[in-house]
């Protein structure tokens, strides 16, 4: 079966998510670990916790994905905003143990100047801080599109925060289709060569999960602006492909279109369609 859902909006809680995600025939979601804007985290309920747990088993979900604030940079330039940005990871990756979500992924982080090679060290060292032993969550480094200084624009630049990072056994990676297409990798015409690649530099057992989306820009472009399924410049033939390679069709897959929820139901239905069992 097709593991596939979409990002939702944690408004009304976690098991609200889950039903949200069943109403829209997911089995599995995204959601922001806090404010998208970065502000405080919510307190978790622990019946409300609980509550997801049960919905999820009862409905055979497929492991469900925390997304870190966009604002989280990790490498800034800045002193004060670094500082925010490890109290943030802290506290996700502390929060996460308490839901029944073992995936937490966030964008590396942009350099604003200071280099590639400063930025994955302040990247890897905030994870070396964050992260501790008995933790059962795998953080996700996001490929990135590579807009601006944006660190994650190839696989090696994230190959080279999992290298200085010390519990790396609990590092994978969450290949986003618009971004890697943005920076340069043609999933379009060879879906085949983009995975040896991303195998040869990072190792195919790291990568953990797929944000699924079309692109508005061409191949290369750097410019990381999201398309609804098939109306793109991957298409949905490609993005068929990916959901049924046999290195990817068992990952959870996230919509991250540009859609309301029944949006969001409607381009499920046409991938569930084009998956083939
Ligand atoms: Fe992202
Ligand atoms: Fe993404
Ligand atoms: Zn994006």
């Amino acid at each position: 079966m097709l593991n596939i859902g979409c990002h939702l909006s944690i408004s009304d809680g976690y098991e609200a998510m889950g039903r949200e995600a069943l109403r829209i025939n997911a089995n599995t979601f995204q959601f922001f670990s806090r404010n998208p804007r970065g502000g405080k985290a919510k307190d978790i309920v622990p019946e409300d916790s609980v509550a997801l747990k049960t919905l999820m088993s009862e409905n055979s979900f497929a492991p469900i994905l925390a997304h870190a604030s966009y604002t989280m940079n990790l490498c800034s330039a800045d002193e004060k905003v670094r500082g925010f940005a490890k109290t943030c990871l802290k506290e996700d990756l502390q929060k996460l143990m308490l839901i029944p979500c073992g995936l937490y992924n966030f964008h590396p982080g942009s350099h604003v100047g200071q280099g590639v090679e400063k930025g994955t060290e302040l990247i890897s060292e905030a994870l070396n801080e964050a992260m501790f032993p008995d933790m059962t969550t795998t953080v996700l480094l996001e490929t990135m599109a590579g807009k601006g200084s944006e660190i994650g624009r190839s696989f090696e630049e994230l190959r080279g925060i999992i290298d200085r990072a010390s519990l790396n056994e609990k590092i994978g990676v969450c290949l986003d289709t618009c971004h890697v297409f943005d920076a340069g990798y043609d999933i379009v015409n060879d879906l085949d060569g983009v995975l040896s690649e991303f195998d040869r530099v990072i190792g195919i057992d790291r990568l953990k999960a797929i944000h699924l989306n079309d692109s508005m820009n061409p191949l290369g472009s750097h410019k990381d602006r999201h398309q609804k399924i098939g109306q793109g410049n991957i298409g949905l033939d490609a993005l068929v492909r990916v959901i049924n390679h046999p290195v990817l069709r068992d990952l959870p897959f996230f919509l991250e279109t540009p859609n309301d929820n029944d949006g969001y139901a409607e381009e499920i239905k046409l991938l569930r369609e084009r998956y083939v069992n």
